[in-house]
């Protein structure tokens, strides 16, 4: 196979991140934070929701940490996190000497099962530990069940963090993920739908708590003239440089949308009539999901041996990118230790999952291809 590899998913450029990243050298604001920090972040602001308070910071896992600190979570707390997700999730849990508590996800959504979540919290209770949060994911940028959740957080009162990191972009009844949570975090590596080479960023509901996320991303210095400590502080802040990125990246955010929603739409065509494949798509109307990456499932047929791992190697063979879906964390080495509740639902998607080429630099030429793969596997 010599054809040009077809990557899972990549970011393109629009042009103007060089001008940017070129101003910030020309003004020797090389350093973390700065005027393309700040601009950044009011862009981010303006395009969530107006009233939300943004952080940027180095990673999205550096986010979610943050929130953490921020909800105090200190060593024996107890964290729910839904277990069908990218590993950056509950990392910070353990980082704070917690115990991550994991919750299968529901077949709707793939995400959070509200049922589920509900038992957990009661019998977590019930041993004498509230959890001090609950973390709830968008997988591939399809929003979780946002009523459902908060109603159930409302209801025992703990405080959410919305792992918003593969879903800027997308909403639920008409209002952008990101600005559900008491924390919304978001992610711009260089896989996700717009990227700052590496960054992410911290959502709170008061300038209040903006301000405290930044003392606690910047060493926590207090007030004075000399370098005053009296908190443990964290190296967490985005760059100047990066924020040039982002503000680069900024321009092509709807269109990125728009490709990565068509995309899925190409998805569509091919699958709507293909027995035992069912692509990942929203519940309703409700719903609207940026398609980060879209997704299938495949019923595992043995007598043909068709199942998602030889799908993959069918893309490999052919130079294209495909991925497993996340490996729940319930069954990692690290994490299989702690409390699960749940059924299979997660270990199921997992068995069945396949992530597809998903990028807004996706050709016809690269559809054409794409397509033929799926045809000969199925047809044969
Ligand atoms: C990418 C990702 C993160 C972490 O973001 P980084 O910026 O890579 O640290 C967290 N959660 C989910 C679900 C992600 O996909």
């Amino acid at each position: 196979m010599d054809s040009k590899r077809i990557f899972l998913s990549l970011a393109e450029q629009s042009g103007f991140e060089r001008q940017y990243v070129q101003k910030a050298l020309d003004s020797s604001w090389i350093t973390s934070g700065g005027p393309n920090v700040d601009n950044f972040e009011k862009e981010l602001e303006n395009y969530i929701k107006e009233g939300s308070f943004v952080t940027a910071l180095n990673s999205g896992t550096s986010a979610i940490h943050l929130a953490l600190i921020l909800l105090e979570v200190k060593v024996g707390d107890e964290v729910i996190c839904q277990s069908m997700t990218f590993s950056a999730s509950a990392n910070p849990i353990l980082y704070q000497g917690a115990t991550p508590i994991f919750i299968d996800s529901e077949l709707d959504t793939w995400n959070i099962c509200p049922e589920n979540l509900e038992i957990a919290i009661k019998e977590r209770i019930k041993g004498g530990k509230k959890p001090k949060a609950i973390i709830a994911v968008h997988l591939y940028g399809s929003p979780y069940k946002v009523d459902e959740i908060q109603a159930i957080a409302d209801r025992y009162g703990i405080p959410v963090i919305e792992d918003s990191a593969e879903a800027l972009g997308s909403s639920y009844k008409g209002k952008k993920c990101g600005t559900f949570g008491d924390f919304g975090i978001l992610s711009f590596n260089g896989n996700k739908i717009i990227t700052t080479s590496s960054g992410g960023a911290l959502v709170a509901n008061s300038q209040h708590i903006k301000e405290k996320a930044l003392f606690f991303a910047t060493q926590s210095k207090d007030e004075g003239a000399h370098y005053q400590h009296s908190q443990v502080g964290y190296n967490f802040r985005m760059s100047n440089i990066c924020a040039g990125v982002g503000l680069g990246q900024m321009k092509i955010l709807e269109q990125n949308i728009k490709s990565r929603r068509s995309i899925n739409n190409f998805y569509r065509e091919i699958f709507h009539d293909l027995k035992g494949v069912t692509l990942f798509e929203i519940v309703n109307q409700d719903y609207f999901s940026n398609y980060w990456l879209s997704a299938i499932l495949i019923e595992p047929n043995k007598i043909t041996n068709k199942n998602r791992e030889s799908l993959r190697l069918a893309f490999e063979n052919a130079n294209i990118e495909s991925r497993l879906l996340w490996k729940p964390m319930h069954l990692q080495p690290l994490f299989e230790k702690y409390p699960y509740y749940g059924k299979n639902v997660a270990e199921e998607l997992f068995e069945k999952g396949l992530c597809l080429p998903s990028g807004s630099n996706i050709t016809m030429e690269n559809k054409n291809r794409i397509k033929e793969v799926i045809n000969t596997f199925f047809n044969n």
